[in-house]
């Protein structure tokens, strides 16, 4: 299975494609819009962007939604978002307070980083704002 990089996305790539994930149906540009309150021709801009590379499909008249690659993609995503999170719940940040904080700094972990903590704690099934699912990469023991 060929895992893309995912260090050169953006944070604001981060966040749609996790939000997209979340919803798991079509959305329109002005819906992401809203939801992240920003300018309509600021997500046509990004969509297109995130359609360039293949991670999401945007069909103009139903909307952005995740390619089968986006979405594999996403589900690291949303992981990583989690287990940060939950590392930062065991150094004294409270719930919302860590999902806050990692959302700071989550578009700048690597994905190798992120299976190793994963895998240090065990491979958790829950965050703090929901489930942890892992993929081969993650819970495969190496050698
Ligand atoms: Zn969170
Ligand atoms: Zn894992």
């Amino acid at each position: 299975m060929d895992q893309c990089d995912v260090a050169g996305l953006s944070p604001r790539k981060v966040a749609y494609l996790k939000y997209l994930y979340e919803r798991d149906e079509t959305a329109r540009t002005g819906e992401i819009a809203a939801h992240f309150t920003v300018d309509p021709s600021t997500v046509s801009k990004t969509v297109r962007e995130l359609a360039s590379t293949g991670l999401v499909d945007h069909r103009p008249y139903t909307g952005v939604v995740l390619t089968g690659k986006g979405h594999e993609y996403a589900e690291f995503l949303v992981r990583r978002h989690r287990i940060l999170g939950l590392i930062l719940t065991h150094y004294g940040l409270a719930g919302e307070e860590a999902c806050r904080e990692a959302e700071r700094f989550e578009s700048y972990v690597s994905r190798d980083a992120i299976n190793k903590m994963c895998q240090s704690l065990g491979h958790p099934t829950r965050g703090i704002c929901g489930a942890i699912s892992h993929d081969r990469g993650c819970c495969v023991d190496e050698g």
